[in-house]
């Protein structure tokens, strides 16, 4: 008798843990760009005109000769152009 009801819990165990495998796909990834924006404290960049350090997120950038420049304002990539 105390078989039977073991013998039972397990089959509806594995019946379960076999459910569970059909119906339960693995978590989907959201959009990976927004996850970066929002989440995670962005890379700070040092603005080579006024020398203050902004986030990466918010500066202004520019590239010349493979090298990229970040800015803090417009004004600070004004003057830093030739
Ligand atoms: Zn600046």
């Amino acid at each position: 008798m105390l078989l039977r009801i073991i013998l039972v819990s397990v089959f509806f165990y594995l019946l379960f843990r076999f459910l569970r495998l059909l119906f339960i796909k693995p978590p989907v990834n959201k959009s990976p760009t927004q996850k970066n924006t929002s989440g995670l404290v962005s890379e700070m960049v040092q603005d080579p005109v006024c020398k203050i350090y902004i986030p990466k997120n918010n500066s202004l950038s520019i590239q010349i000769s493979g090298a990229t420049y970040y800015f803090c304002s417009r004004a600070c990539m004004d003057k830093f152009k030739p």
